[in-house]
């Protein structure tokens, strides 16, 4: 493990901070869309537009939920001591990494040749 236990720390705080801002979204966005509810819309087109809005509404919030969902294994991560170590190989994973997406699991390596491995699957 190269990180120290004061950069686990902030770490941990970065996570929790991220995801407590990620579910106050996630309860702002189900209040307006049951307001959006309780308005009557006439308009077909206002209504179609309305509809758009809540698919998106509703993809980005599900965004958000399986990113609240990789914070708190980060943040179980942080509690088991494996924070940082990299689910592949098992190396390190630089801090700058780590800076930049906290809730990553692989070291820049493994992610570079799992999406190398994508792209083929894909083509
Ligand atoms: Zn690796």
């Amino acid at each position: 493990m190269a990180l120290t236990k004061k950069q686990l720390e902030a770490f941990e705080k970065q996570l929790m901070d991220w995801k407590a801002e990620l579910e106050i979204g996630q309860s702002e966005n189900v209040h307006a869309m049951h307001e959006q509810e309780l308005t009557a819309f006439p308009d077909p087109t206002d209504q179609a537009s309305m509809e758009t809005d809540r698919n998106f509404d509703l993809r980005i919030k599900d965004r958000e939920r399986k990113l609240i969902r990789k914070i708190d294994q980060a943040l179980d991560r942080i509690r088991d001591g494996e924070f940082g170590e990299c689910e592949s190989c098992g190396g390190d994973i630089s801090i700058k990494r780590l800076q930049a997406r906290p809730v990553t699991t692989l070291c820049i390596e493994c992610k570079t040749l799992q999406e190398q491995e994508e792209r083929t699957r894909l083509t």
